[in-house]
């Protein structure tokens, strides 16, 4: 993988401008997921946003996907393409999105419900929400990137959920996948060292029963293997000396 890119300060406000709008843009999906709702239609929406706010989408063509959010349904975990479904009262949704400002990229994503929702849907949100700021914790210059790992995993396990293996976090800037990977388990201490003006995309993905996942046909969905449900959670942030700044910042924390 290419190495590491350190942030200048111009390059960190874009990335803030950047993240801003792909937090409403979050929010504007958020406030669409209901029963009846289709994912299409939510797309449709989040898209326009993106644009009249004068940004690029930034997942829309990303390696031929065709939409410019993916909306993960229940057992799907991420890369859920936008289409004629139409969201049921309880299904959980996972809204992940991107928006490109001046050539600098902001990533986030939240699970969020459609009506009312089981319990146990809302423990796994809130699980998945809350183990990302045990990992961003230890996201301060000095530290390893497996010490976010650990702190993601050992949280999401104590809760007795699993954590996604085969996708994981990455560096963001001018492209959405830089270095280095930033993956939600393995050992604290080990890994990059976490260095000022970084910016990295921290996602857990956490699943109600096993973290085996598999792709659908469409090359794009990756689904839980067992069929139980899964949820997201990503900010980009910024690697500072103290606490990490949340660059995707909005009403949807
Ligand atoms: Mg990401």
């Amino acid at each position: 993988m290419s190495s590491i890119i350190i942030k200048s300060p111009r390059e960190i406000e874009l990335m803030r401008q950047a993240g801003r709008i792909t937090a409403a843009a979050r929010t504007v999906a958020r406030e669409m997921v209901a029963p009846g709702v289709t994912t299409a239609q939510i797309d449709r929406e989040v898209r326009h946003f993106i644009e009249k706010s004068g940004a690029i989408p930034t997942f829309l063509g990303y390696g031929g996907f065709p939409a410019s959010v993916c909306l993960s349904v229940n057992d799907e975990v991420i890369h859920g393409i936008p289409g004629h479904r139409r969201l049921k009262e309880g299904d959980i949704v996972s809204v992940d999105v991107g928006a490109t400002w001046k050539g600098y990229v902001g990533d986030c994503a939240g699970t969020y419900i459609a009506g009312e929702g089981s319990e146990e849907a809302k423990r796994l949100i809130a699980v998945t929400r809350q183990s990302f700021f045990e990992g961003i914790a230890q996201a301060r210059a000095g530290n390893h990137v497996g010490d976010i790992s650990h702190a993601v995993q050992t949280y999401v396990e104590k809760n007795g959920f699993g954590v996604v293996r085969e996708y994981v976090g990455h560096g963001v800037g001018s492209e959405m996948h830089e270095a280095p990977e930033v993956p939600n388990y393995g050992p604290a201490g080990h890994g990059p060292k976490l260095v000022r003006n970084m910016t990295i995309a921290v996602e857990p993905m956490v699943t109600q029963g096993t973290w085996e996942v598999k792709v659908l046909k469409d090359g794009w969905t990756v689904k839980t293997l067992d069929g139980k449900l899964s949820a997201h959670y990503e900010n980009t942030i910024l690697i500072t000396d103290g606490e990490p700044e949340i660059l995707t910042y909005g009403e949807d924390l």
